[in-house]
């Protein structure tokens, strides 16, 4: 299997060549070259599988540049009950009759992003030391990935993490999920700034490319292709868990920012999975809804993202959403190309009228939007209704399920992280704390550990030089 470039300028490379890589040389992203075709009688043979078992069944189809018992080693070392609390790892349950909630949210983080991160960083570690080579992970976090990415490199060889966060701007539980870490890999960069003081302190850091090679800077962006295959294995796992036969078709409906994990799904359908709809639910930054329903893609550009109380959708475009683009237009790379120079140049692309947006429901695609009185209502009534409570972000995603369920068709919700980490709006829907993870009671008391520093390029460049070797 080889990856090309959406945008054409990459010659033919195997996964290893595309792990460690953000973008590819041509500004485009990696893709598989063809999707492998998944026959029902695959479907009934994997049925059975383990999680660890499934995952290393779809991972190998992708990956065939790492040796099959090595692969299969990391993904059983990775997926395990001790890390994500079950053997079933993304477990299933029924919320009514045909309506069922995905459990993604279950690592160490409580967010959905530990299932591909967490694999990530055991693919990281062995590829590094295959080359003999070190990784310093520069990156901004407002919340979740940058935790995730904490919790899956830590203790690893070869690999620091030095993540800029907003100083004093991250709830209390979130800080203290990050800086309470004391791994001697691990530097938790308190920035006296907001996010995008943080984001482009990355990027002028990145820009500085002799800096970059001279001290092996990389990322773990949500376009790491490796990530969003990790994401394939768990629309499997639940197409298996809600139905019986594989003639039967399965929904999802995905709380949806970055299209990362709702890509995922696209592929799995791409490879075969029996997949009615896909719904793309977004909040109150709705770029990804409006293309849905108008076919205009419209970027929001830095100051108009609006803050939400399901922030870890809150995006101003959605950075995974070329590779859904790439097969739309039938893996044109110079129609991507050229969509994606209307995209930088005016701010925005409109295939309203074209052939391509009338094929866009033939993907499944569906979309939904929220409002923060609609997270709180759907809170409500899904803790009334079914005795379930439920974070923001997931209220969004069965806002959407129950809008564009089908009669005969389960719908599937992804939950993508724990009510105790969005415990404010749940405060607001139910009156009270959601329950905390008996393993995080207490967090916020364990001693911090953590720099504050100033919105500097030439600070951190200095701080990451200090720290390396
Ligand atoms: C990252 C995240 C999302 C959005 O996922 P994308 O892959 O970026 O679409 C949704 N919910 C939660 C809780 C997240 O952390």
């Amino acid at each position: 299997m080889n990856y090309l470039s959406t945008r054409g300028g990459m010659p033919p490379t195997p996964f290893t060549g595309v792990l460690l890589e953000g973008l590819a040389p041509d500004g485009g992203l990696a893709m598989p070259e063809t999707y492998p075709q998944i026959d029902a009688a695959t479907l009934d043979r994997w049925r059975g599988l383990t999680y660890p078992d499934l995952a290393f069944e779809i991972v190998s189809l992708f990956v065939t540049d790492i040796p099959a018992s090595t692969l299969r080693e990391l993904v059983r070392d990775t997926y395990t009950a001790a890390v994500f609390g079950s053997d079933e790892i993304t477990p299933v349950s029924e919320l009514e009759p045909g309506l069922h909630l995905l459990h993604l949210s279950n690592g160490p983080t409580l967010a959905f992003k530990d299932i591909a991160m967490q694999l990530l960083g055991r693919l990281f570690e062995w590829a590094l030391a295959q080359r003999g080579e070190h990784l310093n992970i520069l990156g901004a976090t407002s919340g979740d990935t940058g935790s995730a990415a904490e919790y899956a490199i830590r203790g690893r060889h070869g690999i620091r993490v030095f993540m800029l966060s907003p100083h004093d701007r991250m709830s209390a539980f979130q800080t203290a999920q990050m800086f309470s870490l004391q791994d001697e890999n691990i530097f938790n960069l308190a920035v006296r700034g907001v996010f995008d003081d943080c984001q482009d302190v990355v990027k002028a850091v990145s820009n500085d490319l002799d800096f970059k090679s001279r001290w092996h800077i990389g990322t773990v962006n949500s376009i790491n292709w490796a990530r969003l295959l990790a994401q394939i294995v768990y629309y499997f796992k639940a197409y298996f868990a809600v139905t019986r036969s594989s003639a039967e078709r399965v929904s999802f409906s995905v709380p949806s920012g970055n299209f990362g994990n709702v890509c995922a799904g696209h592929v799995a359908r791409m490879m075969g999975l029996p997949v009615s709809r896909l719904v793309v639910a977004t909040n109150e930054n709705d770029v990804l809804d409006e293309f849905f329903r108008t076919g205009h893609y419209r970027v929001r550009g830095g100051a108009g993202v609006k803050q939400t109380s399901s922030p870890s959708m809150d995006i101003s475009k959605a950075s995974n959403f070329e590779r859904f683009i790439f097969d739309l237009v039938e893996r044109d790379p110079d129609r991507v190309r050229g969509l994606w120079r209307d995209i930088d140049h005016d701010g925005d692309m409109n295939l309203a009228a074209t052939p391509y947006f009338a094929r866009v429901a033939d993907f499944g695609f569906r979309s939904s939007r929220s409002t923060h009185a609609d997270r709180v209502t759907t809170i409500r009534r899904v803790h009334a209704d079914f005795g379930v409570v439920v974070d923001t972000h997931t209220a969004d995603g069965i806002k959407g399920a129950l809008e564009q369920r089908e009669a005969g068709i389960p719908m599937v919700c992804l939950e993508t992280a724990q009510p105790a980490k969005f415990a404010d709006t749940v405060r607001e829907a139910l009156g009270r704390d959601p329950e905390r993870p008996a393993r995080y009671r207490g967090l916020e008391a364990l001693p911090q550990r953590f720099e504050v520093i100033d919105a500097d390029a030439d600070a951190v460049k200095r701080y990451i030089a200090a720290h390396s070797d």
